[in-house]
């Protein structure tokens, strides 16, 4: 079926609009360069077939092949290009093409399709991508399937990397593909406590910020993911210092209550298992710090400590 026949003309440019006006308003798009990438890449050209193009730009997440592909949420797409940084000429690697939304706002954001390459696992999911940026002249953005846990095939060099799967590590091999001075950023899952957005610096070593806006994205797969580790008291003890760290100033400033209790919730999870542990660590936490840390991560990449002393410059 063909949405947007039958007569059922739909103003998409004013649908997006919208979209971006109440994304501004809730405070979660900023950057002028950001702005207009949402403005102009049409999001429904990227979800057709699936559902019909008013609903393209109603701030939901769509799946795109169940249960493993879902467009993510317009808001969390925005937060995380919001922090990502990317500047025009700058190449980057986003892992989990999916729908090819996000990618042709990194192309818009580069300023040349040709320096975005994405990777994502399931074959057809690449096909239909790459059918969709032809459609919009945006053939020359790289894509292909493979796993992104080791990084783009050729070894290429990127200043920023995007994971938008959720990950709880950071894979060695992707991060070799990381420029000095770049940025990484992924949905980074704290020991099946919370699903948070993790990114990292690389300079000399890593250094980080968990940015706290908690969201919930299908895991990636495939032989390099390895298995989910599994909370253990000194692994809780990295995500409450984390946590402790937090600030509480979600974006969506309609919802703080929402984004405090989701965090609390998952934070009760943790103190039925171990209460006491819990209740000491949350009473000891609490002074801010700077919001940079240094990430210490285990040789397969998964964070183990973390390091508050001393700054990234
Ligand atoms: N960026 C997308 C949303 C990504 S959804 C958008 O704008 O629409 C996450 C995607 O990651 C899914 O399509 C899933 O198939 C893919 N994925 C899962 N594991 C992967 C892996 N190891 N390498 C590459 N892609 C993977």
């Amino acid at each position: 079926m063909f949405w947007g026949g039958g007569g059922q003309e739909v103003d998409t440019r004013k649908l997006r609009e919208n979209m971006v006006k109440r994304m501004i308003k809730l405070g979660v798009l900023k950057t002028p360069a950001i702005i207009d990438a949402f403005s102009s890449v049409p999001r429904h050209t990227f979800l057709q077939g699936l559902l019909p193009p008013r609903q393209a730009y109603v701030d939901k997440p769509v799946m795109v092949k169940y249960p493993v592909s879902t467009a993510s949420q317009p808001q969390v797409v925005a937060y995380m290009l919001e922090s990502l940084d990317v500047e025009p000429g700058m190449k980057v690697l986003e892992v989990g093409t999916a729908s090819g939304y996000n990618a042709a706002l990194l192309a818009h954001l580069t300023g040349d399709p040709g320096l975005v390459y994405t990777i994502e696992y399931e074959e057809d999911l690449v096909e239909r991508a790459r059918e969709i940026f032809s459609e919009l002249g945006l053939e020359t953005i790289s894509v292909t399937s493979g796993d992104g846990a080791r990084g783009w095939p050729d070894g290429e060099i990127f200043q920023r990397i995007i994971i938008t799967a959720e990950v709880d590590r950071f894979y060695p091999e992707l991060l070799s593909q990381l420029a000095r001075g770049g940025i990484a950023l992924a949905p980074y899952n704290f020991y099946d406590v919370t699903t948070l957005i993790l990114r990292l610096y690389k300079s000399e070593e890593f250094w980080g910020e968990v940015l706290p806006y908690p969201v919930s994205f299908v895991p990636l797969r495939g032989k390099e993911v390895g298995t989910k580790q599994k909370a253990d008291s000194s692994l809780h003890r990295i995500w409450l210092s984390l946590g402790g760290r937090l600030r509480f100033s979600d974006p969506s400033s309609h919802r703080p209550w929402g984004l405090f209790l989701s965090i609390l919730s998952q934070w009760l999870k943790g103190v039925k298992r171990d209460g006491s542990f819990y209740w000491k660590n949350w009473q000891e936490m609490g002074q801010p710090s700077s919001r940079s840390f240094k990430l210490l991560f285990s040789a397969d990449g998964i964070l183990t400590d973390v390091e508050w002393r001393g700054s990234r410059e």
